[in-house]
């Protein structure tokens, strides 16, 4: 199947409203220029320099999303262009990027990830610890940065009721956090190849779904 057919019908199974980003971490411009020439133009990627790369190399209309793991020295490669950072695990990761914002002159648009998942490996905050920072001053004091929601990743298995209880916990710590933001946080981010039709069911609006349009990754490239 092409990459174009993928694309078709992974939208055809989504709500019109909820937000498709294909995720291309590894997958060459090639592959992207063909989801492009397709109409999509919402990518996400992992790393801060490849999608830097990327950025260069294709059209100036593409919204990139930061999906994966950031460290505050990599923030630079990114912050002038990026739409919206996921993966924002910790208070000294926010404030890194308020601090690159400011310089670039721009609002960046960030995710809070929280942890849900059984496996100790997945990053993200703990809900409790968020919500104290949520409320101090440092937190108050981030003028170029707009939190638009939350990001999470399931447990990896292939037990829906596992599932099903991490995407429900993940739209129950959403709306504990949505009356501190306002109207402009209303992304929740969840949901990947395997397990996105519980992630919509679960009041999912973003999905990241990356294998299932482009193919399995071949890390060793
Ligand atoms: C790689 C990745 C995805 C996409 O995973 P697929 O299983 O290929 O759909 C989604 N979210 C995050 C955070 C990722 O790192």
């Amino acid at each position: 199947m092409s990459i174009a057919c993928q694309l078709s019908f992974v939208r055809s199974t989504l709500p019109e409203d909820v937000t498709l980003v294909a995720v291309s971490k590894t997958h060459p411009v090639e592959a992207i220029r063909e989801a492009y020439d397709a109409g999509h133009r919402v990518f996400g990627e992992s790393r801060p320099q490849e999608l830097r790369e990327k950025y260069e190399a294709l059209p100036q209309d593409i919204e990139w999303h930061m999906i994966g793991h950031l460290q505050t020295n990599k923030i630079k490669y990114i912050a002038p262009f990026v739409s919206l950072i996921h993966s924002v695990d910790s208070a000294r990761l926010a404030e890194a990027i308020q601090r690159e914002a400011t310089k670039c002159g721009r609002t960046i648009e960030i995710l809070l990830e929280i942890h849900v998942a059984d496996e100790e490996t997945k990053s993200g905050w703990e809900i409790g610890e968020l919500m104290r920072y949520v409320g101090t001053a440092p937190f108050a004091r981030m003028p170029d940065v707009c939190v638009r929601g939350v990001m999470g990743i399931a447990t990896n298995t292939d037990d829906g009721e596992v599932i099903r209880r991490d995407f429900t916990e993940l739209k129950r710590c959403f709306d504990l956090l949505q009356p501190y933001f306002g109207a402009r946080f209303n992304v929740l981010s969840m949901g990947m190849s395997h397990d996105y039709p519980f992630a919509v069911e679960c009041g999912s609006n973003m999905v990241r779904v990356g294998s299932l349009i482009f193919g399995e990754r071949d890390y060793a490239k």
